[in-house]
């Protein structure tokens, strides 16, 4: 999962690194601004003060953090913009890049720090810090949401057809019943053919409730439909699917609405695939934009490399991606925690 994205933020760090390891001017490259003449010893010493041939860029970043020096704006300057364009390439949102690049510079330069840590952690700290921030916006705890609302909590799922919406849906309720939260699934894609089947057979394996109407049917009343079940029935939670496509995208958002206007869901969690990279956020922001969703779960997780999506999506939308689906499997439903997946990123195998 998000091997590419690993191996370019691992890039970043190398690069760096590698400045500090040489001398100033490099043998066979033109360098810029510097003359051969001081290349000499590969590391200066920490507390060496020349300016011209000073240390390397993890040195200085060291020396940072004992707030004795800072890293200038030019060293760190052709490493960003290299790591910024690879983002891009990633399938990272463009402000989203610049976002983690500003960090970066914003934490390495300038700045001196009192702990003494190397330059690698000081570098590596910085790009945590700049995955973060953008990855954790919004973020709240969606089991002490459920836990904490009124019952029957509903929950609706939007996002377009062939995601994995409804193996989402079947996924939460595995997810819930774990937690001991009953649920009933309400098929309210009454405009695909073959759709109520595809759930009927999960809501089978799981041995949950499931109420559908006709297809052509009004997906607000089956929804509506459900939260009477769970009412009657003490049933924790609602999850309504919706249809993924209509004749027009005004027809797909009326329908939204409507299910606004009729079972005023608790939560809109709206559903893309990690692999639709771009496209994905940018649906994700379309679909924010029509009918307010209150969170994100992101399919596919285990087939995408970029992870241009993952990191994208809650800074342009404001909405934190809460779920990611890592596999086929009903159990294959992991809580997105941004903490975790800095380390994952981060770590070294
Ligand atoms: P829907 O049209 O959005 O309801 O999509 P489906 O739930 O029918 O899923 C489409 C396909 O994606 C199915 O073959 C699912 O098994 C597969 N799928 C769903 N979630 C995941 C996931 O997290 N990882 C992988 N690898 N496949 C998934």
């Amino acid at each position: 999962m998000f091997d590419g994205l690993k191996d370019k933020l691992g890039r970043f760090k190398d690069d760096v690194e590698e400045e500090s390891d040489e001398p100033e001017a490099e043998a066979g490259e033109s360098v810029p601004e510097e003359s051969a003449e001081t290349a000499e010893e590969p590391a200066a010493e920490p507390d060496a003060d020349e300016e011209d041939d000073g240390p390397g860029l993890a040195k200085k970043a060291a020396l940072a953090a004992t707030g004795r020096t800072v890293i200038t704006e030019e060293e760190l300057e052709e490493p960003l913009e290299q790591l910024e364009l690879e983002l891009l390439q990633g399938d990272v949102e463009m402000s989203v890049a610049n976002a983690i690049t500003d960090r970066i510079h914003e934490e390495l330069v300038g700045e001196t720090r009192k702990q003494v840590e190397s330059g690698e952690q000081v570098v590596e700290r910085a790009i945590a810090e700049a995955l973060r921030d953008v990855i954790s916006v919004g973020q709240f705890d969606f089991e002490q949401r459920i836990a904490e609302t009124d019952k029957p909590v509903v929950v609706v799922f939007t996002g377009v057809n062939g995601v994995g919406k409804t193996t989402t849906i079947a996924k939460m309720s595995r997810w819930l019943e774990e937690r001991g939260y009953s649920s009933v699934m309400a098929n309210g894609d009454t405009y695909r053919a073959g759709a109520n089947e595809q759930i009927e057979e999960h809501a089978d394996a799981l041995d949950t409730k499931i109420i559908t109407h006709e297809q052509g049917g009004d997906p607000a009343a089956v929804i509506y439909d459900a939260v009477e079940y769970a009412e009657a029935n003490d049933v924790d939670v609602v999850l309504g699917d919706t249809a993924g496509r209509l004749h027009t995208s005004n027809d797909l958002m009326a329908q939204l609405e409507k299910i606004d206007r009729v079972v005023d869901p608790d939560l809109t969690l709206f559903v893309d695939e990690a692999v639709a990279g771009q496209d994905a956020t940018n649906r994700a922001k379309e679909f924010n934009d029509a009918a307010e969703i209150d969170g994100v779960v992101l399919t596919k997780a285990d087939a995408d490399s970029q992870g241009g999506a993952a990191i994208s999506i809650a800074h342009v939308t404001g909405k934190p991606i809460l779920f990611l689906g890592t596999g086929q499997g009903y159990d294959h439903l992991e809580r997105f925690d941004p903490d975790e997946i800095v380390d994952r990123l981060l770590r070294e195998e």
